[in-house]
């Protein structure tokens, strides 16, 4: 660990001890993470500093605040989602493993009861908390199977939906987690509900964002001893939208949707591979609506933190799930792809004094993520053995030793495994692997017989919206150096194309 200054304590400071400890050497950590939310749907990108490191153009979306936070920050330009999924990247940001490794290897829900954060898992917030921190969870935490374990009617799930999505979960398995106000995952923006630290569920009736920046605020000040007041703390900010549904004025704030509502919709669609006759086109007006609403409550909430004079020692993080395709490439699915609308994410580190702000094209997994916020937090030495991810703070760190960056990010995509006569799937299908380097994608996608599907191969520099397949049997070297890139991710993963030598068998004679 390194040596910290020690800063005497100030005497005006005893006036707002309740809430902030800014003498305290270890630093706050505030993560704030929506659901969704695609890299480019942030307006700073149009500006020269940042287009230079990307080939893309911004969406034509309204960010002020989170514009400004990146003038603050390290703006990560490469940061991908490994598993481009709710839950499984859900899992990898908890425990710093992959999915077969973190338990979660598909979207959480009944039918799928195998796939679950390990509740052996050493996660972030186990080790934050064993490190003194006080560890709050608000908002949307989809890494738990649903059980029957509804606190207001033990013996059942939490609702009658059926298959059932939602999820409680209990003191047990919330993971060094000491303040909660969570909920399994549910997709009404306006009408959100969570269940607590005692299990008691509330339901507000407003727009999710906001009420979850409320009460953030709230877990800041300390208003009901939500936290130690003399421990650093570890938040994590889970937002649902700009998730799906995206369809009116019920699923976002009438004063965001009023910044795009007469604009047409075809020009809000600046990629090039977008598809505008799509009927999920005039969609994008709510959506942008919601990637705003998002951007206004992150700037109450980080002036609160300011206010509060929390903002010098404490580590900020704005990032996402996975993206969202939005008419782009002809698929429905907006996420579970390696299309970078889907597989790139936004993700902004501010830590005043100690991160210089930049654009830095470190290549980030997320399985990356919990190992570098150990290290950010000067607690490298306990990063759990489990972890299969790397510590990159020595890059972000304006003082951080020499660190050889990672030369590619790896692509997972699973689908369902076999189910049985009551419709409950058992394993997985590992049905694509993936490799992204500092200019290639790769995508190499199998039939449930074992046999290829597809290989995508897309040169990101001179086709950033990835336009124009360069088809593997035309260019060997390339796909050879690629496979050799992909082989080397799965071989450090131990994924199940490692053990079952699916490469090998695809393309003997090409590797
Ligand atoms: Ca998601």
């Amino acid at each position: 660990m390194k040596a910290r200054q020690i800063i005497l304590p100030i005497t005006g400071l005893a006036a707002m001890s309740c809430a902030g400890h800014q003498e305290n050497a270890m630093p706050n950590v505030i993560y704030v993470f929506p659901d969704q939310f695609r890299a480019s749907s942030l307006a700073f990108w149009d500006e020269p500093e940042y287009s230079q490191h990307v080939g893309w153009s911004a969406d034509p979306v309204h960010t002020p605040n989170l514009d400004r936070f990146a003038g603050e920050s390290v703006v990560l330009s490469d940061a991908v989602s490994t598993c481009p999924l709710s839950s499984p990247y859900r899992g990898m940001f908890l425990t710093g493993m992959y999915p077969e490794n973190s338990g979660i290897t598909l979207n959480c829900m009944a039918l799928r009861p195998e796939s679950t954060l390990n509740p052996e898992a050493v996660c972030i917030s186990d080790v934050l908390k064993a490190a003194g921190y006080s560890c709050g969870y608000i908002g949307k935490l989809h890494a738990e199977a649903p059980m029957k374990n509804d606190p207001a009617n033990p013996g059942h799930y939490v609702s009658d939906r059926n298959p059932e999505w939602d999820a409680y979960t209990p003191p047990e398995r919330r993971h060094g987690f000491d303040f909660w106000y969570s909920y399994g995952t549910y997709d009404v923006h306006k009408n959100p509900h969570y269940w607590d630290t005692e299990g008691i569920r509330h339901d507000p009736h407003e727009y999710s964002v906001k009420h979850e920046t409320d009460k953030a605020i709230e877990f800041l000040r300390n208003e009901d001893g939500q936290r130690d007041p003399d421990s650093p703390f570890f938040l994590v900010l889970a937002y649902n939208p700009p998730h799906s549904p995206y369809e009116s004025t019920d699923d976002c704030m009438e004063e965001d949707y009023a910044l795009y509502r007469d604009m047409d919709y075809k020009d809000l669609y600046v990629r090039e591979n977008a598809d505008t006759t799509l009927a999920k086109a005039p969609s994008a007006r709510y959506y942008f609506a919601n990637v705003t609403g998002v951007d206004r409550e992150f700037g109450r909430l980080l002036s609160e933190l300011k206010r509060l004079g929390l903002d010098k020692n404490t580590i900020v993080v704005f990032t996402s799930d996975h993206g969202e395709t939005m008419c782009s490439q002809g698929t429905t699915d907006p996420k579970n792809s390696i299309y970078a609308e889907s597989y790139s994410v936004p993700f902004m580190i501010r830590y005043p004094g100690k991160i210089r702000h930049r654009v830095d094209g470190t290549m980030l997994s997320t399985t990356d993520i919990m190992p570098t916020l150990l290290g950010l937090a000067g607690l490298a030495d306990r990063i759990p053995e489990s972890v299969q991810g790397r510590d990159l703070s020595p890059i972000l760190l304006e003082n951080g030793k020499e660190c050889e960056a990672p030369a590619a990010t790896l692509y997972i995509r699973n689908l369902d495994g076999e189910k049985d006569a009551d419709g409950i799937t058992h394993g997985f299908f590992p049905a694509a692997r993936g490799v992204k380097t500092d200019r290639y994608s790769m995508e190499i996608a199998i039939r449930r017989d074992g046999t290829l599907d597809r290989v995508l191969i897309f040169d990101n520099i001179n086709d950033p919206y990835q336009m124009k397949n360069l088809p593997y049997e035309d260019n060997p070297e390339l796909f050879r150096s690629l496979c050799g890139a992909l082989r080397e991710k799965l071989a450090e993963s131990d994924d199940i194309w490692h053990r079952e030598k699916v490469m090998e068998r695809l393309f003997e004679d090409k590797l």
